[in-house]
């Protein structure tokens, strides 16, 4: 059925917003399908991100743990991290439908930066919703955001986090999406936004696909992509789920999953229920009430996950599994030993799993996606473990 996957997805919002998205699937599905909106996509995409992005060998890394791994280096990209693929990809989808604002919530800060940046980058007016609690947090962002041109709004309702935020976004598109695009931050939300998200992160399975082909002349035996929505991931499993190759999306299990503080919601004790307009595996309470999260890494700090990984994990095309904390400052101190790149924390957990995945499948080859640096981790870090 057009909008679900499965018994997941769908759109779940007021009756103000259902003719709004309908508007939006509609424009989205003529940008798609025009040439010169492609081509001024990929001219961004290009000349301004930094695509193509390497496919490298991670000869040291592979040695040490007895895989064939390649990473796939969205880290290189302006910005940090795979997000501008998508905020890029919605920033011109807006000018297309002729708005002149965007509107986007944040947690840590990255997906406002990303959004600030695309704005400043296309002309648009720019307004971010953040949790007070987030904003204090991460006052370097907030600033980073400003500097861009954007406003930030921050939102005391709640637990003063990113899920209020999310609402306080969803609020304002209801009553300003005459002249508002609500630029979703990842494979999430009310359709068509996961299915909008998916198109413009495919770009980096596409080329990986196609750069593996010229160097092992085979497709991978896996992929690994840690999973907070779920962009990254989709983003690179898009062009091989139809082929046989096994994809592993990796959770973060935070402190364990017995202890709750996590964000597992497949791997770890997450139900079906519903949040921010989509069906999807939740991170909820016997009253059905949202948890809680934890995890060290703010992107992958959400109790919900996108709709389709909830659907290839119940149809076998996918599996899910959880790295804590600990196991993901292991990842991140390797990778920075071994190859000399400092990942964040984020995809640091998809580097903590792969000592498991070689144990069960030596010698494998592996595509990993590094979806970004670590250059906003290192303080963190650093504090953690008492450096300063
Ligand atoms: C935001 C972020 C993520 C998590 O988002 P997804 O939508 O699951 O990809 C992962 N890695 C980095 C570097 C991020 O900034």
């Amino acid at each position: 059925m057009k909008g679900r996957y499965g018994e997941f997805g769908g759109k779940y919002v007021s009756e103000l917003l259902l003719p709004v998205l309908d508007q939006l699937d509609r424009a989205f599905s003529m940008a798609r399908r025009d040439s010169q909106f492609n081509s001024l996509l990929n001219m961004y995409l290009k000349k301004y991100a930094g695509r193509p992005t390497p496919l490298y060998l991670a000869e040291r890394l592979g040695k040490k743990l007895g895989l064939r791994i390649y990473l796939k280096r969205e880290d290189l990209l302006h910005t940090g991290a795979h997000k501008i693929n998508n905020t890029l990809g919605q920033g011109l989808l807006a000018k297309y439908m002729g708005k002149k604002r965007v509107i986007a919530e944040t947690g840590a800060g990255q997906h406002g930066v990303a959004t600030a940046t695309a704005a400043a980058l296309l002309g648009l007016e720019c307004d971010i919703f953040m949790g007070e609690k987030d904003g204090e947090r991460q006052k370097l962002n907030v600033y980073r955001m400003k500097l861009l041109g954007a406003k930030v709004k921050l939102v005391s309702a709640g637990s003063k986090t990113l899920k209020d935020a999310i609402n306080e976004a969803l609020r304002d598109y209801a009553t300003n999406h005459r002249d508002t695009h609500h630029l979703l931050g990842s494979a999430l939300g009310p359709y068509p936004f996961p299915k909008i998200v998916k198109h413009f992160q495919s770009v980096i399975g596409k080329e990986a696909k196609r750069q593996i082909i010229k160097e092992e002349g085979r497709l991978p035996d896996f992929l690994v992509a840690c999973v907070g929505g779920g962009s990254n991931a989709i983003g690179l499993f898009a062009p091989f789920l139809s082929k046989k190759v096994k994809l592993i999306g990796v959770e973060a299990a935070g402190r364990g999953l017995k202890t709750k503080k996590h964000a597992a919601r497949i791997s770890g004790d997450g139900k079906v229920g519903i949040l921010h307009g989509t069906r999807t595996y939740v991170l909820q309470d016997r009253y059905g009430q949202i948890r809680e999260t934890h995890s060290i890494s703010a992107g992958l700090d959400y109790p919900a996950i996108g709709p389709e990984h909830s659907n290839l994990y119940t149809r076998q095309k996918a599996a899910y599994v959880a790295v804590t904390d600990k196991a993901a400052m292991k990842g991140f101190h390797l990778l920075c030993r071994t190859e000399g790149i400092i990942p964040a924390l984020e995809p640091a957990h998809a580097i903590g799993y792969l000592p498991k995945l070689a144990r069960h499948n030596p010698g494998s080859l592996v595509i990993v996606n590094l979806s970004g640096r670590g250059d906003k981790d290192v303080e963190q870090i650093a504090r953690a473990e008492g450096v300063l």
